[in-house]
């Protein structure tokens, strides 16, 4: 049985850390999820005890996980929602120590609702206008209103980035690339490609990710989450800014990858519970940590897979023996990955100093 460590959990807690790879329907708390599922009403479609039940399964296999995320896409369809879970999210990663968050998510249409991509995002931003318990900084701008006049209260930068689901028609996702541009300066700062990963064509997505480089949005592709040895060489030819996972990769790709450095999002709860790596001691971290590699620890989906980016760093500390200046240094060396300017880097890196002083 695993002994639990609790001061370096604490440790783990206490440091500032940079989150780029987390999905917006994936962070829903179990308790908002257990509350939407009432309040969406007994419409035949899900019944609370069906829920109830499938978070106490949660992890338990691939499937269950996957089910679950249906539910939260059925949950998720009204503006009030997205603001809500939003603010949620935001609050949540802010409580664990997370500096500076990164969060995806598809811009939905749902005719029903009187909702568009667009208005999708707005009640997105909606619901960062209504974080309380953190300043967030979006865009460079404060978002929070100070409540209590407290100048010393923690601050979190959110900066968005819009995915496009694998499953979208080539027209769809070229219609959210325009719409990542069109909020530039709203927070908006990358691409995302996501989705069930046996769906879709990269050449159906290849002209929204080209049209989006052309516009100087930087991408980051979800890759290697099934063996498609074809579709990992198109993403590495393409070579976005980032990539995510990056699991079944064969040795020759695995080779290249690499040498072209591009840095990676490792999110080990999530490999681990999908089956897609059997053991945490067979993970791929291990190699890309030992060859420097640049890479940064994730979640992934804080609901789904029942976790917070201090968890991922005590995982990495205890199943490959890194020590708090190793763990130190890997939480800061993120900030060089990040998809915001300079001036959020140099904001990044200056907590960075004061938090070494504190907590090495
Ligand atoms: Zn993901």
């Amino acid at each position: 049985m695993e002994v639990i460590n609790a001061e370096l959990r604490q440790w783990c807690h206490e440091l500032p850390k940079v989150e780029l790879h987390a999905h917006l329907n994936g962070s829903i708390r179990d308790s908002t999820l257990l509350e939407l599922v009432k309040n969406h009403g007994d419409n035949g479609v899900l019944i609370s005890k069906d829920v109830e039940q499938m978070i106490l399964e949660k992890g338990t296999s691939l499937r269950k996980c996957f089910e679950l995320f249906a539910v939260y896409h059925v949950l998720a369809t009204d503006h009030e929602t997205v603001k809500r879970i939003t603010k949620e999210a935001v609050e949540d990663f802010a409580a664990d120590n997370c500096i500076y968050l990164e969060l995806r998510t598809t811009p939905k249409k749902n005719e029903a609702k009187g909702m568009t991509k667009r208005s999708y995002m707005d009640a997105v931003i909606d619901g960062l206008k209504e974080v309380n318990t953190v300043d967030v900084d979006l865009y460079g701008c404060e978002l929070t209103n100070k409540k209590n006049g407290d100048r010393r209260r923690k601050k979190i930068f959110v900066r968005l980035l819009l995915s496009i689901n694998r499953s979208e028609a080539t027209s769809s996702a070229i219609g959210t690339v325009n719409l990542a541009m069109e909020m530039k300066d709203m927070g908006v700062v990358g691409i995302d490609l996501s989705g069930d990963p046996t769906v879709g064509q990269w050449d159906t997505i290849l002209p929204a990710l080209e049209h989006a480089r052309k516009l100087g949005l930087p991408v980051t592709l979800h890759c290697g989450e099934v063996r498609n040895s074809k579709e990992i060489q198109a993403m590495l030819d393409f070579n976005p800014q980032r990539l995510g996972h990056v699991c079944l990769l064969a040795e020759e790709d695995w080779e290249r990858l690499k040498s072209l450095m591009i840095p990676v999002e490792i999110c080990l709860t999530s490999n681990i519970m999908t089956q897609t790596i059997p053991l945490i001691e067979y993970h791929h971290f291990a190699d890309l940590y030992k060859s420097k590699h640049p890479l940064s620890l994730c979640t992934d989906d804080t609901g789904l897979f029942s976790t917070t980016l201090s968890n991922e760093y005590y995982k990495a500390a205890v199943s490959f023996g890194l020590g708090k200046e190793e763990m130190f240094k890997l939480a800061q060396e993120a900030v060089n990955f990040v998809f915001a300017n300079e001036d959020v880097k140099k904001h990044l890196a200056q907590n960075y100093e004061e938090a070494k002083a504190r907590i090495l």
